[in-house]
């Protein structure tokens, strides 16, 4: 009977999708051990305020370190994470290590904000306690106030269950929750969702800002998001920025904020602490402005 089963299965599937299915169920395995035992950790990367060049945020950035597999991306594991349920228990661990970091850093005197993304099966919680209540208690439970937190969505979570989506980041900007677009540009949503859904911020993909100065088609597509990000009162974040040529591309447009290996990579709590106490302003990128000036 099994052998039948076994074998009907290879009617569908090709052997290598067997070995691809195999090895996704065994990742799924071990990421459900991995949540069980939080093997996972954060990193943290700056943001950077073009104008005066101070660090003015972190994103948190989750990691995991399998025994097996090594390190795995968050780009391979949250999708699995998501369908195998086990996003919400991963999330929670997420956002409660990284508001005790942050309260920590509050404690010593460093007033960051913090970064979290969320997924849309998060925003979407399925149990019995809303993603909006996770929040709420969560930064009650950690002593940080509502504006020193935001959450970064992309346009995909707001297909799948528009809204009952929108209902929950309406209550979560009421709470004073700022919501971020990430990835902005890789979707396929119409524009509309800027002004239907309750975003702050938007962050340009890496994608766009890695051609800028050898693509006029992407250097022309940024002056056109950031102009509309302006007339639309939002500030734009860019990611990805590994280049002074980029910096200075971006902050001649008028680009608010900047995130990328530039300034500084996905950092470890303590690199994270070291790097504020000695980082000099970098508005010394901002050639042509500052400079001049003096
Ligand atoms: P994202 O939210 O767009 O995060 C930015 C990604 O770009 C991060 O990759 C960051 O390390 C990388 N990055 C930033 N600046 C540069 C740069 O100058 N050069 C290059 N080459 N890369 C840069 P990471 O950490 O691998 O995360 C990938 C994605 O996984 C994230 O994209 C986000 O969608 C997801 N992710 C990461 N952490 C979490 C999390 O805690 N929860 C959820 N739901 N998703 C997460
Ligand atoms: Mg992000
Ligand atoms: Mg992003
Ligand atoms: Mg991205």
């Amino acid at each position: 009977q099994a052998k039948r089963d076994g074998r009907a299965h290879y009617q569908y599937f090709s052997p290598e999708m067997n070995v691809e299915m195999l090895e996704r169920m065994h990742l799924e395995q071990r990421l459900r051990r991995a949540v069980k035992q939080s093997e996972f950790y954060l990193e943290y990367q700056p943001v950077v305020d073009m104008r005066s060049g101070a660090v003015i945020s972190v994103e948190a950035l989750v990691r995991w370190k399998d025994p097996e597999f090594g390190t795995i991306s968050p780009h391979a594991f949250i999708p699995i994470a998501e369908e195998a349920g086990l996003i919400e228990p991963l999330g929670e661990w997420i956002l409660h290590q990284a508001l005790s970091d942050l309260a920590e850093w509050h404690s010593q005197g460093l007033m960051l904000k913090m970064a979290i993304n969320v997924s849309g099966r998060q925003c979407l919680n399925s149990r019995d306690i809303s993603f909006y209540n996770v929040l709420k208690d969560a930064l009650s439970k950690h002593g940080i106030a509502a504006k020193d937190l935001h959450i970064e969505i992309t346009e995909s979570m707001l297909i799948e269950d528009k809204p009952r989506c929108l209902q929950t980041l309406e209550d979560i900007k009421q709470l004073g929750i700022d919501i971020y677009l990430d990835d902005f540009g890789t979707g396929y949503s119409a524009l509309s969702y800027l002004t239907q859904c309750p975003i702050s911020v938007i962050k340009i993909d890496k994608s766009f800002i890695d051609n800028v100065l050898s693509n006029p088609s992407d250097a022309k597509l940024i002056k056109a998001i950031v102009m509309m990000a302006q007339s639309l009162e939002m500030p734009l974040v860019a990611e990805g920025i590994e280049t002074v040529e980029q910096w200075q591309f971006l902050h001649s447009l008028g680009c608010d904020y900047a995130q990328g290996y530039l300034m500084s990579k996905p950092l470890s709590k303590t690199q994270l602490v070291a790097f504020l106490r000695h980082a000099k302003p970098f508005h010394f990128l901002n050639v042509g402005t500052e400079l001049n000036a003096v």
